[in-house]
């Protein structure tokens, strides 16, 4: 599509939209129901189709995509299905003595016209999820799934216009041009998931009209091994979520903070981990059918020349390394001996590559952490519920798991994102619910006055002397 055609097209449904917004401001709950019912009915229908466009897209595993993509997609859904009404619901608030005379509460009004800007690394399921969101609140939405995964991103297409009028849900594909048009135009809310790079430019430009946005963006997110931890149990978890999707998700654990007298035992039990995910009956890693590729050569080169830089600085090499540039393969690797300035510790990894560093001092450990951008999430391991907390407490992440990781992502009744750096607003169930919605303060006067009435203009020495009694009183 050239220019003025995509520049065309999203004005003609931008405006669609925007005017077909104030006729979902009345939507039932029921009508957002329906639709949620027949949009978790098709994916339902169609797992062998969004199976498929994965693996094309970068030859992820059927049970991967069923586990990450087709269970959270439906799941939240039938979350929303079932509280949406309890959700919309009006709330009634208490009435302050000030206010006897009124009643008020709270009613949630959808934002309008919204955008949601989706990445590659769960190209479904990231599209899906606050799209579930924005139609439970009664938006409007544009989406744009990611250039980079093109077979997941017709697929969205497809399913989206079998299910929905262009008014109402649209999916507009393209690359940075379509996302430079669409950040260009006055949404009521922008859901943005992907890099903080791009969330900057996101903001940016919200700000020229004022929009809200959801900010979903990536960090570094550390593990936390205290002395007393399992170490076997942890290295088992950690290389489970480390490795799926190729290191590919946005809360994979990206590096690992061990006590110095303790790494060789846990780097040795991870990489049996890892022969138990991949190298099953000494079977090489790249011929494992369940351990996918890098989605393409410029993250593939990025992340190669991070394993470079490492070992030229003096990290050793403890599992993996190798590469294979004609599939985009990376080995899962393991990297010890990381100092803190080499390139592997500068930005989010994201990839099957995971740097463990030691410490000496848990506290120096934790003052490390808050040295860095604050990550998506935070992983600790102890035994100790107290150490848990201390650790918690003492550092800031959008979320944090004990003695496992990734896992809070997909529970329904936690609310899921960043905190500054890596994001800003949550996601998922109630929460991605309200992110669309304005929660709208409404009172009513029911006696013609309050208890502050009295107190308006002209001010006298009477009326202050009321005040004086009010302000001690209160
Ligand atoms: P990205 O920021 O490069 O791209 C995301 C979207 O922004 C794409 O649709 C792309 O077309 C668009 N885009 C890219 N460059 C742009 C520009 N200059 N101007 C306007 N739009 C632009 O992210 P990605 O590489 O697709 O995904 C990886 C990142 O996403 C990682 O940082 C990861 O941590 C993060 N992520 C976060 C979450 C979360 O839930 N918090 C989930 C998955 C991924």
């Amino acid at each position: 599509m050239d220019s003025k055609t995509l520049q065309d097209r999203i004005n003609q449904v931008f405006e669609q939209q925007k005017s077909h917004s104030l006729n979902l401001r009345t939507s039932s709950a029921d009508l957002r129901i329906g639709m949620l019912r027949r949009l978790h009915d098709w994916i339902l229908e169609h797992r062998q189709d969004i199976r498929d466009a994965l693996f094309a897209d970068y030859k992820k595993p059927n049970i991967e995509t069923d586990i990450t993509e087709i269970y959270p997609s439906l799941s939240e859904a039938k979350n929303t299905i079932k509280n949406l009404k309890s959700w919309m619901r009006v709330k009634r608030v208490p009435t302050p003595v000030t206010f006897l005379g009124t009643s008020a509460h709270i009613q949630y009004e959808p934002k309008g016209a919204s955008l949601i800007v989706a990445p590659w690394n769960y190209p479904f399921n990231l599209a899906i999820g606050p799209l579930i969101s924005a139609i439970s609140a009664g938006c409007t939405a544009i989406v744009k799934p990611s250039e980079m995964t093109p077979n997941t991103s017709a697929l969205i297409k497809r399913m989206i216009s079998e299910l929905f009028d262009e008014n109402h849900v649209c999916v507009i594909e393209g690359g940075l041009e379509a996302s430079q048009l669409l950040f260009a135009k006055p949404f009521d809310h922008i859901f943005f998931t992907g890099s903080p790079a791009v969330g900057k430019i996101v903001m940016r430009s919200a700000s020229e009209y004022l929009g809200s946005v959801t900010l979903e963006l990536g960090g570094k997110s550390p593990v936390v091994i205290a002395k007393d931890a399992d170490l076997k149990d942890a290295a088992r978890k950690i290389a489970s979520t480390k490795f799926i999707n190729c290191g590919q998700t946005c809360v994979a654990p990206d590096f690992v903070l061990i006590h110095a007298s303790m790494r060789d035992e846990f780097v040795s039990y991870l990489k049996e981990s890892i022969e138990t995910l991949y190298e099953t009956d000494g079977q090489a890693a790249i011929d494992s059918k369940d351990f996918g590729r890098i989605v393409n050569e410029r993250h593939f080169n990025r992340l190669k020349e991070l394993i470079t830089d490492a070992k030229a600085r003096g990290a050793v090499v403890a599992k993996g390394g190798k590469t294979d540039a004609s599939q985009n393969f990376i080995e899962p690797t393991v990297i010890t001996h990381v100092k803190p300035d080499m390139m592997v510790m500068l930005d989010e990894i994201f990839g099957p590559i995971l740097p463990i560093l030691d410490y000496t001092e848990l506290d120096k450990a934790l003052s490390f952490i808050n040295t860095m951008p604050k990550p998506l999430a935070l992983y600790a391991f102890s035994k100790s519920d107290k150490k848990l907390s201390y650790i918690f407490h003492k550092t800031s992440s959008g979320g944090a798991v004990a003695n496992d990781c990734v896992l809070h992502f997909i529970h329904h009744e936690l609310p899921f994102g960043g905190v500054n750096n890596s994001g800003i607003g949550k996601s998922h169930g109630h929460y991605g619910f309200l992110e669309f919605s304005n929660p709208k303060g409404v009172l009513k006067q029911r006696v013609g006055f309050t208890a502050v009435t009295p107190l308006f203009p002209p001010y006298n020495r009477a009326k202050e002397m009321i005040i004086d009694g009010l302000l001690k009183w209160f």
